[in-house]
């Protein structure tokens, strides 16, 4: 691999942003003039319906640091960042939103800490610009992925203002799944990371092309994404239930060998037979789940590995070559 000539390539996807699209390259060229460092913008257009694309198509006309990715339909924004960043050629990668809601003028606290030798650069919203509900949900998804990866994390993952090193990016290119999260994905292989504090923006123009239903699915990409611990919960509640049955059981037959009266007709005897055999249920579901996990993390087919160098007497540090 020869050094890339290029050391910082800005990936911004869009989709139906042609109210925000003059602003926005007006400000991220300034931003870059500002930045002591060869750029490249590159605008993914992730399906438009409206103007985007030509605006996008017109601009890399103009300015040849714009680089413009159009795909053929909307495929969301992490496929539009993935596009993104196989078009790019930086040593280093910043993602950001098109609807201005980061500001691009914040990037050169995310190139400062890539220069730093940072793998991955996330970003924490100052005053964050967003509904009492997105916030909210946003709290119980930082939360739930801090507990899935127990250690290695961040404080939010919802603001797409970050900043990835070349290695990152070639293995996060290497996964071939669909439905990644990005910024989860990249922390799987980052050795390390660090936070810094940006600025946050209203919405400049136009409507979140998030609706509630999208939301939940990204959600549920981000859970399935991230492990197979919810297919275990089955086992421990067929455990739990199953357990309590015999329990109930237990405790049943003794009470009705203590007063022959009490039981009433072995009702509840058959309720603790329900018991069991409920939790046998579940807990063969869950067997069945550890199988389908198994299938699972085989069929996405990450890589498990990704060697950043490699180090010999005679030839020090290797470059990796990746297939
Ligand atoms: N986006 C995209 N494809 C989609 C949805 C969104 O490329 O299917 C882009 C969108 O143009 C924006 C970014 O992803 O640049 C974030 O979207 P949005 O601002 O609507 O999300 P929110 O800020 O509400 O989370
Ligand atoms: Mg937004």
């Amino acid at each position: 691999m020869t050094t890339p000539e290029i050391e910082l390539s800005l990936v911004i996807p869009v989709y139906n942003e042609e109210e925000n699209l003059t602003e926005l390259i007006a400000r991220t060229t300034a931003a870059c003039d500002k930045l002591d460092c060869t750029t490249e913008i590159i605008l993914v257009d992730d399906g438009s319906a409206d103007r985007s694309m030509e605006m996008i198509i017109e601009a890399s006309q103009k300015d040849p640091r714009i680089v413009g990715v159009i795909l053929t339909s909307n495929f969301g924004q992490h496929a539009a960042v993935t596009a993104g960043f196989q078009t790019s050629r930086g040593k280093y990668v910043v993602t950001l939103d098109a609807d201005l809601q980061n500001p691009p003028e914040e990037i050169h606290k995310l190139l400062e800490k890539l220069r730093e030798g940072y793998d991955v650069v996330g970003s924490i919203r100052e005053n964050r610009q967003d509904t009492f509900f997105r916030k909210f949900g946003s709290k119980m998804v930082n939360l739930m992925v801090r507990k899935l990866c127990n250690g290695k994390t961040m404080t939010d993952y919802g603001c797409m203002l970050r900043g990835y090193s070349r290695n990152v990016v070639n293995a996060v290119l290497l996964c071939q799944e669909n439905g990644k999260f990005i910024p989860m994905l990249a922390m799987t292989y980052a050795r390390k990371s660090v936070e810094v504090h940006v600025k946050h923006a209203e919405r400049a123009a136009g409507e979140s092309k998030y609706s509630v239903m999208k939301l939940i699915a990204l959600q549920y990409d981000l859970l399935t994404g991230t492990s197979t611990f919810p297919l275990r919960l089955l086992t421990f509640f067929g455990f739990g239930i199953g357990g309590f049955g015999v329990l109930f059981g237990l405790y049943v037959f003794i009470r009705s060998q203590l007063d022959k009266d009490w039981g009433f007709g072995g009702t509840f005897a058959l309720f603790a037979v329900v018991f069991v055999l409920m939790g046998m249920q579940f807990a063969s579901m869950g067997l069945l789940g550890e199988y389908i996990g198994k299938i699972h993390l085989n069929s996405r087919s990450r890589p498990q590995f990704f060697i950043e160098s490699i180090h010999r007497k005679d030839n020090n540090t290797q470059p990796q070559e990746q297939e």
